[in-house]
């Protein structure tokens, strides 16, 4: 499975998305995480869900150089998540722009 689209902004090695998504596995197990989805509230749009909607996500890809670290992963619902998937590196950063406002 692959699209060209995100190969094509894709700037980490297959190393790096393998050992975070790896630590991403771990973190689904974790307190931390079942907190984190127990709220149900997604990060993006704030609309609540139930648990099998919502999903997790990195607010800076994987592919980007993100990590798996409790600061870079969100609750998403599903919509949100693969509507992150289409937008455009710029539209990402303005995201991330916006998310550390409301902080
Ligand atoms: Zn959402």
């Amino acid at each position: 499975m692959s699209s060209s689209l995100y190969e094509a902004i894709e700037t980490a090695s297959p190393e790096h998305i393998k050992r975070e998504k790896a630590k991403a596995r771990e973190l689904r197990n974790s307190s931390w995480w079942k907190q984190q989805i127990g709220k149900g509230i997604c990060y993006h749009c704030e609309q609540k869900f139930s648990r099998d909607e919502l999903t997790m996500d990195h607010l800076i890809p994987l592919s980007r150089g993100g990590t798996s670290s409790k600061k870079n992963i969100v609750v998403a619902c599903k919509p949100c998540n693969s509507l992150k998937k289409n937008l455009t590196v710029a539209d990402l950063r303005l995201r991330e722009l916006k998310s550390g406002e409301t902080k």
